[in-house]
């Protein structure tokens, strides 16, 4: 759709979803949401705050302990299932939401609606196959495990990725039969709000999903702190996990921590190098490089390392870069804020006198007060340098040769992070010998991303968090497992 096609949000934006009710904040406070490609005011999302989350969090135990918590397995699976068909029906309204208030080309976002869509159908058909076990005990006794929802799960949510985010989370959480409150971002939130509407319509009862907008240490630290949350769930920076993670710890509750990476891609001489080119730039300039994924490091072995730096040039060199509704291959970041981040990254490389490889260019056209910036590879950098070593969350990519497998791991294992890593080669020792000495928590091996794999646990070690979210394992995280032994005699 071209950039000047009039759309109006079909839905009021300034709205919070508690106990099935679309209601002011408490306070009927605003807050403003820019559209990235330009840089305009975009619309009101609610500023709730702590009695907000209270009000939440109340509604979420009244659902469990009513309509909500009387379904069974298979009644939650066929509903999970209903709104993920809605979704679909609704991709290109999401897409086009996902582009104005996160700067994403609009078939990023769509792909990201058939995600959630995905992970829905996934969690609706895995809700009632996740069971407890019969044990072996002692003569006279039958002892069994039942697997429980937590309750109330709080999910924290970014803006990178809040449809993919909030189908892993609350997909997983609802599945098994928890009542969520969710808080988007405060940069983005429209697509998290246009779903909970979905939901509501596909006949989700009140109370099982809440959403707060709001600011995180407001809203964000009322929900980690509250004493009737009894799980949360968080994605975004390693500062704010840390605080989540001991405002959780003060109720004694379980947290899933999604925490980011300087996640590297490992090319070694013998590998399929043109199967290996295209995931090597994409993975590094997918939504502008703001991926928790994203590979910002590519370790080449050094007797391929200049084909592959003037291979990636090129590619660097054609990449179109504008507005999200222009749908190109990048749009802008999404704020001035990550904006001037990006910026601090790149000056420090100037600096300290690292070579750029090649360089993205904005056109003249694109609306000046747009967050946009140039994506930049920059050539064999020092590993232990910031730009190798720090999360920049934006289009920078780092090329750093090594001489033979030693070396390739120690530099990849050489950062606080540790989410994944993919590994090109087609040696198959080498292959197993790197997937297992790797510190993180997915390895691909002639590929990266295994195209988002919801079936696949995800999650990190390291500063990257723990717990895992993605395939069944995150149906586990989400429940608790009870052990009743009966002696009968
Ligand atoms: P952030 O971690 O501060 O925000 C993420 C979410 O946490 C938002 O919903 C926010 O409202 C909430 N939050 C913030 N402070 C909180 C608090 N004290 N208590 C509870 N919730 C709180 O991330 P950011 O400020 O949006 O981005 C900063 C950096 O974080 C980025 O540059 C990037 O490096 C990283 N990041 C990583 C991911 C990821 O997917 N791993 C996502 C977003 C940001």
């Amino acid at each position: 759709m071209p950039d000047s096609t009039p759309f109006e949000i079909p839905f009021p934006t300034h709205h919070l979803l508690i106990a099935g009710r679309w209601q002011d904040a408490c306070n009927g406070q605003k807050l403003e949401l820019h559209n990235p490609s330009d840089g305009t005011p975009l619309a009101h999302m609610a500023r709730g705050t702590a009695a907000d989350i209270d009000a939440a969090v109340q509604a979420a135990q009244t659902a469990l302990d009513g309509d909500w918590g009387r379904l069974t397995a298979a009644e939650r699976g066929r509903l999970l299932g209903a709104i993920g068909r809605k979704v679909l029906e609704n991709v290109e309204l999401l897409a086009m939401l996902e582009a104005l208030d996160v700067g994403k080309p609009l078939k990023q976002g769509r792909a990201d609606a058939i995600a959630l869509a995905r992970y829905l159908e996934f969690y609706g058909g895995a809700a009632d196959k996740v069971h407890g076990e019969t044990l072996p005990f002692l003569a006279g006794y039958t002892a069994l495990t039942l697997r429980e929802p937590h309750g109330v799960t709080g999910h924290i949510v970014p803006w990178n990725y809040p449809m993919q985010i909030v189908g892993r989370s609350v997909g997983a959480a609802l599945a098994m039969g928890n009542a969520c409150v969710l808080k988007p971002a405060e940069e983005a939130c429209l697509t998290v709000l246009a779903f909970a509407r979905i939901a509501m319509e596909a006949g989700l009862p009140a109370g099982a999903l809440n959403v707060v907008t709001g600011l995180g240490e407001e809203a964000g630290a009322a929900l980690s702190a509250h004493p009737g949350v009894q799980h949360i769930s968080f994605t975004g920076s390693v500062a704010t996990g840390a605080a989540i993670q001991s405002a959780a710890a003060r109720n004694a509750v379980p947290v899933t921590l999604e925490l980011g990476g300087k996640s590297p891609q490992i090319v070694f001489a013998d590998a399929d190098l043109e199967a290996a080119l295209p995931f090597l730039v994409n993975a590094g300039i997918q939504n502008a490089g703001q991926t928790c994924s994203a590979a910002s490091r590519i370790l080449v072995e050094r007797p391929v390392f200049e084909a592959i730096r003037e291979r990636m040039a090129e590619r660097y060199r054609a990449l179109r870069i504008g507005p999200a509704t222009d749908d190109l291959d990048m749009g802008p970041v999404i704020s001035k804020r990550q904006q001037g981040i990006v910026e601090h990254y790149l000056a420090l490389a100037r600096d300290s006198g690292l070579r750029v490889a090649a360089q993205g260019s904005i056109p003249q056209h694109v609306p000046g007060g747009g967050f946009y910036v140039r994506p930049t590879l920059f050539d064999d950098v020092p590993a232990d340098h910031a730009l190798a070593q720090q999360e920049i969350f934006g289009p920078v990519q780092v090329l750093i040769a090594f001489d033979g497998e030693a070396e390739a791991l120690r530099i990849a294992n050489g950062t606080a992070f540790g989410l994944v890593a993919g590994v090109w080669t087609r040696d198959g020792g080498r292959q197993m010998r790197m997937a297992r000495a790797l510190k993180c928590g997915q390895v691909f091996i002639n590929n990266y991303g295994a195209g988002g794999g919801v079936e696949l646990p995800f999650g990190g070690v390291k500063h990257s968090g723990h717990g895992r979210e993605k395939g069944f394992e995150a149906l586990y995280g989400f429940s608790t497992l009870k052990t009743i032994a009966i002696h009968h005699g």
